[in-house]
């Protein structure tokens, strides 16, 4: 990793130090013979998405079979794992359990099950009765266990994808303004100076959609930031959790509901929500960006959202966790029973960058958008963490094809 900043000619330029930016970075790296630069416009990686996170090591029990996370989150997993023990990164695999607490709940992860066997991840039926040898503290009915689900130090594996980025110039505190296709290069406008490449990888998370619209690309989507509220479990509470312990999901949207989950620092937390942010960045409800708050109001597809009927449910129950720390309790306790008000502590939020379609549909895959000199990372919400690595050598390729 190279710091810095001059003005020239590169091969390839990614904004972003995320684990999109710099995973890609890596394997553009691991090729070789190209001249790189990385632009972030905060002073290290993975100050947003990629370091306030669940931190979970998915397996793929979730993804519809056929969808780009589906093709990459298996592989990701066990990739991942892989890559953490070998280099010294914090891990610990002790599964995911999926709790049903009702017959509705039960056929939701009979489903999950199919999608997981389709997507060749390894998940197991578990009855009421075995169901306490793996978490002695959950309550369910039966659940569904994927023996391969981790915790794992988030921010430290994106540090180390930007030291493998051997020869890569990383240039922090540098935002990219603006872009625009001239001929066979792309002239990119940062806050500090203009530079060439021939191939832009655009890995900017929660500002992608703004990168992407200046080269006329994904014009029909727009990136709406969720929060998810987290909150810290006493460490007498926490001794009740052994890994992590998710309810049944909602499969009228793309998020995986409150969950306890021990981390690799030994704390566990429940959460999280999702609540509309106020901003893009807006990490506390106090908070808000007039900006982002104008790009929300003008987008249609915003209002398609906000008027449907099981929008209105969630927005009510989710922003009620975010306001009270009760309610996440609430939620939790279904989980495991034993869990008390009082045993809920500090909290803390991360916030997705979920695109909404024109028609008002929350985007659940992977999408990425090309032009003959640049690749658009959209969407790269849960799992792309997990997913990072096979996903990033498929971003990778697609820059190659364009030198
Ligand atoms: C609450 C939450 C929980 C999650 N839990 C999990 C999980 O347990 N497991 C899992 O696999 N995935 C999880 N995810 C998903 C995962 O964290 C994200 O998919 C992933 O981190 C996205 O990475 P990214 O590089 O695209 O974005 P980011 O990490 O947001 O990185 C984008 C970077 O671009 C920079 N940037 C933006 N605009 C510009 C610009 N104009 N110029 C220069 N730089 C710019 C930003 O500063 C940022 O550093 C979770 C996400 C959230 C929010």
């Amino acid at each position: 990793m190279v710091s810095g900043a001059s003005s020239a000619t590169y091969i390839v330029a990614i904004a972003g130090g995320g684990v999109i930016g710099c995973a890609t970075a890596r394997a553009l790296a691991l090729h070789g013979g190209l001249r790189i630069l990385l632009l972030e416009k905060e002073s290290a990686v993975a100050r947003h998405q990629s370091g306030r996170n669940s931190g979970v090591v998915h397996s793929g029990y979730n993804q519809k079979p056929g969808s780009l996370k589906a093709r990459f989150v298996v592989e990701g997993s066990r990739r991942l794992r892989e890559f953490c023990l070998e280099r010294g990164i914090r891990i610990h695999v002790g599964g995911i359990l999926i709790v049903s607490q009702t017959d509705r709940d039960t056929a939701i992860l009979k489903d999950l099950l199919a999608r997981g066997q389709a997507n060749g991840a390894r998940v197991e039926w578990v009855a009421e009765d075995r169901l306490r040898d793996i978490e002695p503290h959950a309550r369910g009915i039966c659940a569904l266990r994927a023996p391969d689900g981790a915790s794992f130090d988030a921010p430290a594996y994106v540090r180390m994808l930007a030291t493998d980025a051997k020869g890569v110039e990383f240039s922090f505190g540098e935002s990219v303004l603006d872009l625009a296709e001239e001929g066979a290069s792309v002239a990119v406008r940062t806050s500090r100076r203009s530079v060439r490449c021939r191939a832009f990888v655009n890995a900017a998370g929660l500002h992608a959609d703004r990168l992407a619209a200046r080269m006329g690309v994904g014009r029909d989507l727009r990136v709406i930031p969720f929060r998810g509220e987290y909150c810290e479990i006493s460490p007498t509470a926490a001794a009740l959790v052994r890994s992590h312990v998710y309810p049944a999901p909602d499969p009228r949207f793309p998020f995986l509901g409150v969950h306890l989950s021990r981390r690799v620092d030994g704390t566990v937390t429940a959460g999280p929500g999702a609540v509309l942010a106020t901003g893009r960045e807006s990490y506390d409800s106090e908070r808000w960006e007039d900006r982002d708050l104008l790009d929300m109001a003008v987008w249609p597809g915003f209002w398609k959202m906000m008027t449907t009927r099981e929008f209105v449910v969630t927005a009510i129950k989710e922003g009620r966790k975010a306001l009270w720390k009760s309610f996440i309790w609430r939620e939790a306790r279904e989980l495991m029973p034993e869990l008390k008000p009082s045993d809920f502590g500090r909290r803390w939020s991360g916030i997705r960058a979920q695109l909404v379609s024109r028609d008002g549909k929350l985007v659940e895959d992977l999408v990425v958008r090309e032009t003959p000199r640049s690749v658009h990372v959209l969407n790269a919400v849960s799992p792309a963490l997990t997913c990072s690595l096979p996903f990033a050598d498929d971003v990778c390729r697609q820059v190659l094809r364009r030198l």
